[in-house]
């Protein structure tokens, strides 16, 4: 190891707390130092390139220092880095709201800035629920979400997360919110169809025992990411589409993860052509140059929060809710130069072949000992292991089987984090084909030489 890299990982030791990461562990362990990118490979401090086969933790989209969006950013700087959209308006910030409504679901109309893919949730739960109270419907305070569900990790956001080992430690701290299963097909005894309408059932109980007390269903669009890329059965979103109008509820589809073409289509929920009410952005959204995060709503939601400041009466009905870098300007400029590059270099359309090598891999990889399914929905994939593949029982976690082969990967030059015992596969969205290629070929062959030694070496 050479001396810029010990002094700094001495130093990382010494001064950072790392998000979702055990500290003790991180201590023990000779960490990896990213000091540069250059399109879809990142570099260490000590030469070595990597495929960055989670696109960053999957909001990369057209690789790393593209010179359209740095450009973008430089001239911006050039310009105002930021100033505040409390009172204020912004030229950026302006132009990519109007894209924005231009490329999401017809009935959105209009779009509330935060940060971060947690304040863009959080964001939509209150204007959700305020939404409702001033409508005169005061009773509406509960969210419905699925179990297994991810939304971040604001209170409020991990109030409607599902995910145990994250969440329950919080669980106090929280608002109460009804969980119905997720439609998890691998995990469910039966079959697809019956799995998703088990799992609706459930919402519609919910619905019917809390009557005139529910605001929202809050989801995931199509893959639950977080969750160890659950893929819903076809129609799942429909069908929670239409049992939210049936009740007069909101749909809030939080498209941090899947959005931005991550599917095969720019928005998941484009995928069934739904509509949600409330449609949250982050990640993606500035190609994962720049934080900048997007909750958009109908224009009947807008309109039910405009009313007089001092009404007589009635609480007023304005948001009060903002962040300091609410609409930053270079976060704005990074998003506007990044969806000139979606339409410029076609990437929409580029997708279906990187979708198809995917599968062909998947159905290469599934049959290998140890792998109890394959997920895939677009270009999000995981590759499940697990120690008996009839019963699908999982390893136990402490053995952190998904951990040690993603390190084995990284050795052979692919940047990979698992979820669990889940190696996700989440490039970015404009990867050319061979490097598709190369890194699906990393994880057959890890998978194929690696996963039996490290299992037989337990
Ligand atoms: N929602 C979903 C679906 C996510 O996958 C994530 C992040 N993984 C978030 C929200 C939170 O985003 P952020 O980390 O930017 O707060």
């Amino acid at each position: 190891m050479n001396e810029p890299t010990k002094k700094l990982i001495e130093l990382d030791k010494k001064y950072l707390w790392h998000p979702f990461t055990q500290m003790a562990d991180w201590l023990k362990s000779e960490p990896i130092i990213i000091d540069s990118a250059q399109g879809f490979y990142l570099y260490d401090t000590q030469g070595n390139r990597y495929i960055d086969g989670i696109s960053s933790l999957w909001c990369n989209i057209h690789g790393h220092k593209v010179k359209k969006i740095d450009d973008a950013i430089k001239a911006q700087i050039g310009k105002v880095s930021h100033s505040t959209l409390l009172g204020l308006g912004q030229t950026k910030s302006i132009e990519l709201a109007e894209k924005l409504i231009q490329i999401t679901p017809p009935a959105l109309k209009k779009v509330f800035y935060s940060d971060s893919g947690a304040t863009a949730v959080e964001i939509a739960l209150k204007i959700a629920y305020q939404y409702f109270q001033n409508m005169g419907q005061q009773k509406r305070t509960k969210f419905i979400a699925l179990e297994n569900s991810y939304h971040g990790d604001t209170i409020g956001s991990v109030s409607v997360g599902g995910i145990k080992t994250f969440h329950s430690i919080f669980r106090p701290l929280l608002f109460e919110t009804f969980f119905a299963p997720a439609p998890q097909p691998y995990r469910f005894n039966g079959s697809k169809k019956n799995c998703a309408q088990y799992s609706l059932d459930k919402i519609e109980d919910i619905l019917k025992t809390n009557s005139g007390r529910i605001v929202a269903v809050v989801i995931e669009p199509l893959v639950q990411a977080a969750g160890g890329i659950i893929v819903h059965p076809q129609r799942f979103l429909t069908r929670v589409r239409q049992l939210t109008t049936k009740y007069g509820i909101l749909l809030i589809a939080d498209e941090v993860a899947t959005g931005f073409g991550k599917t095969g289509k720019m928005f998941a929920c484009e995928n069934e052509t739904v509509t949600p009410d409330i449609m949250c952005l982050a990640k993606g959204i500035t190609a994962g140059y720049l934080p900048l995060a997007a909750t958009l709503t109908t224009q009947q939601i807008f309109d039910a929060f405009l009313g007089p400041v001092t009404e007589q009466g009635t609480t007023h009905k304005t948001f009060y809710h903002g962040h300091t870098y609410t609409g930053n300007a270079l976060g704005c400029a990074a998003a506007l130069a990044s969806l000139e590059l979606f339409e410029q270099n076609r990437i929409i359309e580029s997708l279906p072949d990187k979708i198809q090598l995917i599968k062909q891999y998947f159905e290469k990889i599934a049959p290998l000992p140890f792998i109890g399914n394959v997920r895939q929905c677009g270009l999000m994939g995981a590759v499940e292991i697990v120690k008996d593949k009839t019963g699908k029982e999982s390893f136990s976690p402490e053995r952190a089987i998904g951990a040690r082969l993603c390190s084995s990967m990284r050795s052979v030059g692919a940047m990979l984090r698992p979820l669990g015992d889940c190696i996700v596969v989440m490039p970015p969205v404009a990867i050319d084909l061979d490097l598709l290629e190369k890194l699906l070929n990393i994880i057959f062959c890890s998978i194929e030489n690696e996963l039996p030694k490290i299992i037989r070496k337990l």
